[in-house]
């Protein structure tokens, strides 16, 4: 309502922290925001929104935020300059890497923050106009084995259910994931269905706050998660918990699974994971016995040395179900990290998958991009993120572009990363704030928020939902939307699609699985998953009800064996890190930080079980030097039983403890992921 403060603007808009996608109806006043409340008919949060959605907007009108574009001059210090001076500079660089290396010189780092229309455009940039698939976005880092384990299991890259069919499950497996701080709205609805009677099997090293309601809490060591899903699959399979209807019509490769988990009988997987035989057995019990069993997981799945293969043997126990594709349980699905980090993807910002992941090495899908764009594209795989980076300390990158990320802060090895950016003639950085990347780069160009730019995001169950600007961007920052064009302009190119709606009718022209959504149809409806090829039909929320998405259709099970972690304590690191995220904050907190929320949550603590303090000699509240094979970082103790003995976990909201400097380079072997959940270190008191 209005009042003699003068009359308030509503704004509905999608949340832009987390991927459960909120939708938030925005008030301001006089250019500022003045409240920010849930929509009671928010198609996946009904009425709720967590501390981030909600209060943690104090960042737009920091008194640091980025205004104006900023070049690295003679002086060697970043000074203001005008757009036209900054998008020169960036014309000439990518010119004349291209003229004296090559396109493959170039690469782009786009953002899972960004809307869809924002990604489709970068990436139609870099393929279209430069002539490299050398661009890929931050789900390189956390769910790509998601992509990759789902598609070559089912045939899509995205979770397989409608998020409110979870209101259906009378079992619920939430594996590597802490949905009470980092998914707040999910976590409150996984706790009403158990409170309403569903069992509930937590498998994660921590005592997540879910793990208190929990049937059974499964604390299998860190990266042994092939081994614990292997486990939980030679119950099912010795009980006869299958669905042996479901097996022979719609899945291929039990002989092989099973011959693999001959090997893994209990007795040998809770050697291997820690996890007592009893306690796997009744986890496998509950999960074989439920009617309707759902399966959620998180980046303690997929942020590993083999996290592809662990996506695909969880995504076994609902294939031995039949709790995928049947209607019946809550399938597979993983809870995404960040707002757009699905749409990212989607929109083909991967240096291998076009927008809808066809693939670019596939002559029918280029085809498709390439009579819409008019060009022929590069048909060769481009680079991935930590190949970007190895290429530049090499010598062989010339310009890499970065959209929205602060890689020096979040990405593994950091000291590497590092390393890499002020080795690389050209680093363009897109940002809200000078951050750690910032402050190195040559050019950094203001960019607006999520709350200030009009597009789509889509969430963690495939729902596009509209992103629409409630403020104007300070001074003279921009939309990645309107920087893209300008870039694009400034190389004498015309991208076409001068609207984000006009961006996503395009996208569903090189896309069919998105060609139904539309901005229009999504301002009528609210919300639309995909896929969805038609404008006339409603998007598929339950996935694979007829067939899977495989050329055959049918589901694939994987026979992958238990392969060790890349880490593994020893006399000189004795103890693992697993790292994550605190309920208060948001990743790299470039916002929530800015936002009131280190006073809810000051620095970045290091969790110990209080025998690993007592050996340590350090107490709560102590300051601790964490060294691993590749870094240091200083936290704060934080004693507390919530970790096992030997183990020790940090989130990594401030970029000045520089936790990702203590991550090795070790990654996924289909993916790149990194293995941020297994690092040995060792602790010691700071000297004063
Ligand atoms: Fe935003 Fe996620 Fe919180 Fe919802 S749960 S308000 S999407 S951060």
């Amino acid at each position: 309502p209005g009042s003699w403060l003068g009359p308030l603007t509503r704004t509905r808009t999608t949340c832009g922290y987390c991927g459960v996608g909120c939708a938030l109806d925005v008030l301001t006043r006089d250019g500022e925001v003045a409240a920010v409340r849930p929509a009671g008919d928010g198609p996946v949060n009904r009425g709720h929104a967590c501390v981030k959605g909600r209060f943690a907007h104090g960042f737009l009108r920091a008194g640091d935020r980025l205004t104006r574009p900023l070049l690295r001059g003679s002086s060697g210090r970043l000074e203001p300059v005008s757009w036209e001076e900054a998008l020169a500079h960036i014309a000439r660089g990518i010119r004349a890497a291209v003229g004296e290396a090559g396109p493959g010189s170039v690469a782009a780092i786009s953002s899972a923050r960004s809307t869809n229309e924002e990604n489709y455009l970068l990436q139609k940039l870099m393929r279209a106009v430069v002539g490299t698939n050398n661009v890929d976005n931050c789900s390189r880092l956390c769910h790509s084995p998601s992509a990759a384990g789902l598609t070559a299991t089912f045939g899509l890259a995205g979770g397989t259910d409608a998020f409110e069919d979870v209101e259906r499950a009378d079992c619920l497996l939430v594996v590597g994931a802490n949905p009470a701080e980092a998914h707040p709205v999910v976590g409150a609805r996984l706790l009403r269905q158990v409170l309403g009677g569903a069992r509930l099997v937590v498998a994660d090293p921590r005592a997540v706050g879910l793990a208190r309601h929990a049937d059974v809490h499964l604390r299998p060591r860190p990266g042994t998660n092939v081994a614990l899903f292997n486990g939980l699959a030679h119950v099912l399979l010795a009980e006869g918990l299958i669905d042996e209807d479901f097996l022979r019509s719609r899945a291929a490769g039990l002989p092989e699974l099973a011959a693999v988990l001959d090997d893994h009988p209990p007795g040998r997987v809770a050697a291997i994971t820690g996890v007592p035989e009893a306690d796997l057995v009744a986890a496998a019990r509950l999960y074989g016995r439920a009617e309707r069993p759902a399966i959620l997981y998180g980046l303690g799945v997929t942020e590993h040395l083999h996290g592809t293969d662990g996506v695909r043997t969880l995504a076994n126990l609902a294939i031995l179900r039949g709790a995928v594709g049947t209607g019946r349980g809550f399938g597979v699905n993983p809870l995404r990290g960040q707002n757009n980090v699905q749409g990212a993807s989607d929109m083909g910002a991967l240096p291998d998958l076009l927008p809808g992941y066809g693939k670019v090495r596939d002559p029918v899908a280029r085809g498709r991009a390439e009579q819409v764009w008019g060009v022929r594209l590069p048909e060769h795989d481009g680079l991935r993120i930590p190949e970007m980076f190895a290429a530049a300390r090499a010598g062989d990158l010339r310009v890499l572009w970065i959209v929205g990320e602060d890689v020096a802060t979040t990405d593994p090895d950091a000291n590497r990363v590092v390393e890499a950016l002020e080795s690389c003639p050209l680093v363009i950085s897109q940002e809200l704030f000078l951050s750690e990347t910032a402050r190195r780069a040559d050019v950094v160009l203001p960019a607006a928020s999520w709350l200030e730019k009009d597009g789509t995001f889509v969430n963690f169950d495939r729902r596009f939902q509209r992103v629409r600007p409630a403020l104007a961007p300070p001074g003279e920052a921009r939309a990645d939307f309107a920087i893209v064009h300008a870039v694009a302009a400034a190389l004498g190119a015309d991208l076409g699609c001068p609207t984000p709606a006009a961006a996503l009718a395009e996208c569903g022209r090189v896309a069919p699985v998105f060609a139904g959504i539309s901005h229009e149809r999504l301002d009528r409806e609210g919300a639309v998953p995909w896929p969805c090829p038609e404008a006339g039909r409603p998007g598929v929320s339950r996935l694979y009800q007829d067939r899977f998405a495989t050329a055959d259709g049918l589901a694939r099970l994987a026979a992958r064996p238990y392969l060790p972690p890349g880490e593994a304590a020893d006399d000189d690191y004795p103890l693992i890190l697993v790292t994550g995220r605190r309920w208060a904050h948001y990743n790299s907190g470039t916002m929530t930080r800015r936002s009131g929320a280190v006073e809810i949550d000051p620095t970045d603590h290091l969790d110990l079980h209080p025998a690993d303090a007592a050996r340590a000699g350090l107490g709560d509240g102590d300051p601790v030097l964490v060294e691993s094979r590749h870094g240091q970082a200083t936290l704060t103790a934080r004693v507390t039983e919530e970790v096992l003995r030997g183990q020790v976990f940090c989130a990594f909201h401030f970029a000045a403890s520089r936790v990702n400097a203590l991550i090795s380079s070790h990654a996924d072997t289909v993916t790149s992921c990194p293995e941020y959940k297994v690092t040995a270190v060792r602790l010691r008191k700071p000297f004063r």
